[in-house]
């Protein structure tokens, strides 16, 4: 029997998080569904298993300037009921049908997971179906906050874990005040977690109007570790720069991949991969973009190359710091 289905029958609420927030989207065990990942391969027995249950996986990093429209096409001939996974490339294939006029249509929801994009509305009206953001957690393990529908307010589960927002001193932050993320997961009895910071930002939310009693983030900036600093102490975070690149502007209509490094504290590399041929105009309006974002303070390169290989992790990062830890701080 499959790890997921024994969990569940064994009352695993981590393996429950899942199918409860994928019942706010009316999503149910085998339904046809597509994951887009930064992963590489499966192992045999996820594929095995994946075929029973009528799920395809699909790597962005095996997706290139060459068969990108091709995919595309070929997603659009799937009949799918959900969309999941990394809500960067989920956002790339949604601007790229977009702009090639290729309709994708899940008939019941996409799931978007880890950047977190602000960008349900975009996605909304590229795939013609709800969206739904996912905030999850390594560590923790399993679905710990998701909006509810038609909502960007995200609702957390408080059976899987107790979330506090907190500031600087690590004091409770109130509706409206950004703060940090700080977890304590209640069902491991292995490895205990307590007040675990998960170095992601977070605001804090006013109850939500669709009655549902959990706890309310307003906004979520993941992972604060992954942002550029500039000289002046702001800290742009890869959602800001994502937004930037593939919200406010169509930039992901000319990238295949991209990524910023930062290699000091006054220089930014920005690397990317084109998806067509490169014009002066592109690198004058994205230099500029840049240079806007960072507050004019950091000098910005920027390099065409053939590829940005994934992290040790196996995940493509929209930013890297080579600044030491202290200066991160
Ligand atoms: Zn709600």
């Amino acid at each position: 029997m499959h790890e997921l289905v024994e969990r569940l029958l064994k009352g695993d609420k981590r393996a429950a998080a899942f199918d409860f927030f994928n019942s706010w989207a009316g999503i149910k065990h085998g339904d046809r569904s597509l994951g887009i990942g930064l992963i590489h391969s499966r192992p045999a027995t996820r594929k095995a298993f994946d075929l029973a249950m009528r799920r395809h996986h699909l790597s962005v990093l095996n997706i290139n300037k060459n068969n990108i429209v091709q995919v595309c096409s070929r997603l659009a001939q799937m009949k799918l009921d959900v969309i999941g996974g990394n809500s960067l490339a989920i956002s790339w294939i949604a601007m790229i049908a977009k702009h090639n006029g290729i309709k994708i249509r899940p008939k019941k929801a996409v799931i978007s997971t880890q950047h977190m994009l602000p960008s349900r509305q975009l996605l909304e009206d590229a795939f013609g179906c709800p969206v739904f953001n996912r905030y999850g957690s390594f560590e923790v393990g399993g679905a710990i906050a998701q909006n509810c529908p038609g909502s960007d307010k995200l609702h957390v589960n408080t059976e899987l874990c107790i979330l506090e927002i907190v500031d600087e001193e690590g004091n409770f932050c109130a509706p409206g005040q950004r703060g940090r993320v700080v977890v304590t997961d209640l069902n491991n009895w292995v490895m205990p977690f307590i007040r675990y910071d998960t170095e992601d930002g977070a605001t804090a939310g006013e109850p939500c109007p669709c009655r549902r009693t959990f706890p309310v983030i307003e906004h979520l900036e993941p992972r604060l570790a992954q942002y550029i600093k500039t000289p002046s102490g702001n800290k742009i975070a890869s959602g800001t720069l994502g937004y930037l690149l593939f919200i406010a502007n169509d930039y992901m209509s000319y990238f295949v991949k991209c990524q910023a490094i930062q290699t000091s504290l006054n220089e930014v590399t920005f690397n990317f991969v084109p998806l067509q041929p490169v014009t002066q105009g592109l690198l004058s309006r994205l230099s500029a973009d840049l240079r806007l974002l960072l507050g004019g303070e950091i000098n910005v390169e920027i390099n065409v190359v053939d590829d940005i290989p994934a992290a040790p992790s196996g995940k493509l990062e929209i930013i890297k710091s080579e600044l030491e830890p202290r200066a991160i701080g």
